[in-house]
């Protein structure tokens, strides 16, 4: 279970809402019933429910069991989709081992907002499922071309693009990394272009088939996480 603030051992804990609901009406825990929690800052600890009422409880933190985890470093740059596409990108990222999932803005996206909250409670729901102990960050919605323009020079900026590319497994270089995936109707020729001379670019091929974005991000991050991730 994720909390907000910072857990140590011996602390109390007081739980409401929604995680309270979930422990007592639909797990039906009683006191002294052990819960796994995790903060995204020191780490995941054993805990156990102290008190219970009807709809709050309180867990007595009793042990850490893990160090907040070293996260591989690579970003998910990925170009907005249609929302629940959206939605299952992030959390497939954060089971995926993503550092960072980065909102990006490009000529032919279909939609021009998202929603940072939302896209986050699906990243705990998959932190928890995956027992993930750092969230991935979330970065503000960027466009493309202020990306390209802001890039970190050490980064590789591995361009999935379906028109080719090096085979991206054999692309790989160690070192900081980021992914970049485009939007349902792909880039347009302009940003094809800009991308691609960008210096810390490395157009890369996921095979000969268009896959869908999202298929695109997962397939782009498993092969990483293959090659480099721990
Ligand atoms: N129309 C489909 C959809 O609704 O998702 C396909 C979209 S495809 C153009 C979206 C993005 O996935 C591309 O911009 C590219 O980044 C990535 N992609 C798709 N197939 C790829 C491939 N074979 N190799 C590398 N990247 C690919």
């Amino acid at each position: 279970l994720f909390v907000e603030q910072p857990l140590a051992e011996g602390q109390d804990v007081a739980v409401s809402g929604g995680a309270a609901h979930y422990l007592i009406g639909v797990m039906r825990l009683k006191v002294d019933a052990p819960v796994v929690l995790f903060d995204d800052q020191t780490g995941e600890y054993l805990a156990y429910v102290a008190s219970a009422g009807k709809r709050d409880l309180t867990l007595h933190v009793a042990q850490r069991l893990r160090p907040r985890e070293a996260v591989p470093d690579v970003w998910l740059c990925q170009a907005l989709v249609k929302k629940d596409r959206f939605d299952w990108i992030a959390e497939k990222a954060c089971e995926l081992g993503a550092a960072r999932f980065v909102p990006l803005l490009t000529a032919r996206c279909v939609v021009d907002k998202v929603k940072e909250d939302r896209l986050r409670a699906h990243m705990i729901e998959a932190a928890e499922q995956c027992e993930r102990t750092a969230l991935p960050e979330i970065a503000p919605l960027a466009k493309l071309d202020a990306l390209l323009r802001e890039w970190p020079a050490e980064r590789a900026l591995y361009f999935c693009d379906e028109r080719g590319g090096v085979p991206f497994g054999s692309a790989i270089k160690a070192g900081p990394a980021a992914l970049l995936i485009g939007p349902e109707g792909g880039f347009t020729d302009a940003e094809n272009s800009a991308i691609r001379a960008h210096p810390a670019a490395v157009a890369v091929s996921l095979g000969p088939r268009i896959l869908r974005a999202d298929t695109a991000a997962v397939a782009a991050l498993s092969v990483w996480m293959a090659a480099q991730g721990d």
